[in-house]
């Protein structure tokens, strides 16, 4: 049958209706009965009796004020005391204007005098109702979690994107429990129960308050999403406040990680992670429970996920460049270029030229630099072979091997068959391994070094003095080039001693009978003191920055 309003009524909704007064409820069960299953009650005690034990659910309350037994106004408050029966609304019959305001303080939602009126009146009142009611059940039993009462994480989703693009500066706040296991075991499950219902209850008035949202996020996580504002130690306050309420919950160590005036281009899972990442802010600093995600931080953080994003499409459109810095051997009357380090960069087309001191270390981290090391190393090669048959010159070249690279077990015979198809011996390519990655892992790269080592590359030991050196590492390693750290040459005029631990240094390199390079020279001073130490090698700006290749085969051709 199809109702007046339109509506579906493949449901048929039920009511009760509770009067003492058998005429009342004959007349109300005829006028609605065609639409809906009516169930009657004599008094209010009979009715909470139908509504609590009884299997069947309710839609509506039709309720008598004046009955024996359980007048309505008691059965009202006695509704109120039974969570299951909250959101059962209730219409009042009442022949007395007066009583209208009490039983709305009780809960009723809504009144129809006696006697009735129209039958068509009463039956569309009853009816809007109804769908009021029901959808409104409907959305509330999927949008709302039941332990916080706050939205579901769905909802809130949904909420909060259109928030996020109101235009309105808004801030997302993590709000972490952080003791929230250890409490559980030590108070029990009540605490918890308790505490998720009162910061529950906490976010929804502050929310209200503000137009924030909020939602429970994991077990221990809550979101709150709300416009901008300075500081949150109120905030924090206030919820530290509504637990203190609870037996032991003052024992709940909460935390804010605050992500504010979020970005509305980021997607929302950024926003919550970026949030969440800011508890981690100020690690070890215990007394600070306010956690802001620091500006610069999150602006590197979105810069190298940039750069980690564009490096495949980067190399392929060869936006990394070999640049090659000149070595000079200062042994004789006039330096001589004895040689070249292979230096990457990325000439990006937004950000310029980017330095491999800031995209080495974050590719490092996800395996990515194998790729730009092959890179690196193939350039190196064909330029050893471009000197030799553009201007017959035969310089050899070193390429960095990063840390991660290095146990590459295919490395190898990826350094051979290079070499093999340029033409190029292999003593020209120069490998340059990083102090620290010996002293990590020391046994399994001698290994690998003195492989290397065979197929006929030379081994240079970069950085050396940077890290954690020791002379044991000095004498078990298989190497034929120490490269002094920049930074003890930088330090080397500052005082007698760092003079003297440089000569020590260069000293070693003799006695071991490996050369020595000093690498960022850059002042006459330097070299003058490093040739009087008897340093062959050096590397640095006072002799040339690392050049573009068409640069560095022209110095390479005048120096000839
Ligand atoms: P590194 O191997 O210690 O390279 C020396 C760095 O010192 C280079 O910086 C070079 O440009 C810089 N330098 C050279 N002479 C001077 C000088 O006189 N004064 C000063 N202040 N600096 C000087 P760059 O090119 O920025 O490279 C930084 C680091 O990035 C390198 O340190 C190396 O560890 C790494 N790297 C560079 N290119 C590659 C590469 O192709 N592959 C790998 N795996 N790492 C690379
Ligand atoms: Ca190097």
């Amino acid at each position: 049958m199809t109702s007046p309003f339109g509506a579906n009524n493949d449901i048929r909704h039920r009511l009760l209706i509770v009067d003492d007064e058998e005429i009342n409820r004959d007349i109300l069960c005829a006028m609605l009965e065609e639409e809906y299953d009516t169930v009657c009650a004599e008094n209010g005690e009979e009715a909470l009796r139908i509504l609590t034990t009884g299997e069947a659910s309710f839609s509506l309350v039709l309720l008598d004020l004046n009955m024996p037994v359980m007048d309505g106004f008691t059965f009202l408050k006695k509704k109120l005391e039974i969570d299951a029966l909250n959101d059962l609304p209730v219409i009042v019959l009442t022949s007395e204007v007066k009583m209208e305001v009490e039983s709305l303080h009780l809960g009723a939602i809504d009144f129809i005098k006696k006697p009735y009126e129209s039958p068509e009146i009463i039956r569309a009142r009853i009816y809007r109702i109804v769908e009021l009611f029901e959808g409104a059940r409907t959305i509330q039993l999927t949008s709302i979690d039941p332990a916080t009462g706050l939205y579901t994480k769905e909802y809130f989703d949904l909420y909060a994107e259109g928030k996020k693009n109101s235009g309105i500066p808004m801030d997302m706040v993590t709000i972490h429990v952080a003791n929230f296991v250890l409490a559980e075991e030590l108070f029990g499950h009540s605490l918890i129960a308790k505490s998720l219902h009162s910061i529950g209850r906490y976010l929804q008035d502050v929310g209200g308050a503000t137009g924030a949202i909020a939602t429970r996020a994991s077990h221990d996580y809550f979101y709150y999403f709300g416009p901008h504002q300075e500081q949150y130690e109120e905030f924090l306050r206030g919820i530290d406040a509504v637990l203190e309420k609870l037996p032991h919950g003052n024992r709940l160590r909460v935390e804010l990680g605050i992500y504010p005036n979020v970005d509305p281009s980021l997607d929302l899972a950024d926003a919550f992670s970026w949030s969440r990442d800011a508890l981690t802010s100020d690690l070890g600093d215990h007394t600070k429970r306010v956690h802001f995600r620091d500006a610069a931080l999150h602006a590197k953080t979105l810069y190298e996920e940039r750069l980690v994003q564009e490096f495949e499409e980067s190399l392929r459109k060869r936006e990394f460049k070999v640049y090659f810095q000149p070595k000079y051997d200062i042994t004789g009357d006039k330096p001589v270029l004895a040689g070249a380090e292979a230096l990457v960069r990325w000439v990006h087309p937004e950000f310029g030229m980017i330095s491999p001191g800031v995209f080495i270390p974050l590719f490092e981290k996800n395996g990515l630099i194998r790729h730009l090391d092959r890179f690196v190393y193939e350039e190196t090669v064909r330029v050893i072979a471009r000197l030799r048959d553009e201007c017959g010159i035969t310089l050899p070249i070193s390429a960095n091997v990063s840390r991660v690279d290095a146990f590459d077990p295919e490395l190898g015979a990826f350094f051979l068959e290079l070499t093999k198809r340029y033409g190029v011996e292999p003593k020209l390519l120069h490998l340059e391994l990083t102090e620290t990655a010996f002293a990590e892992n020391m046994n399994a790269l001698i290994d690998i070094v003195h492989a290397l080592r065979e197929s006929g590359f030379v081994i240079e030991m970069d950085d050396f003095g940077s890290g954690y050196s020791s002379l044991n590492l000095l004498s078990d390693l298989p190497f034929d080039v120490l490269k002094i750290d920049g930074g003890f040459i930088r330090k080397m005029h500052k005082s007698s001693k760092n003079e003297l631990i440089l000569k020590s240094i260069v000293e070693i390199a003799k006695f071991l009978q490996v050369r020595a390079i000093a690498e960022g020279v850059e002042t006459k001073e330097q070299v003058d003191a490093l040739r009087e130490f008897g340093c062959e090698l050096i590397q640095g700006y006072y002799f040339s920055k690392p050049l573009p290749e068409e640069d560095f085969v022209l110095r390479a051709k005048g120096e000839r």
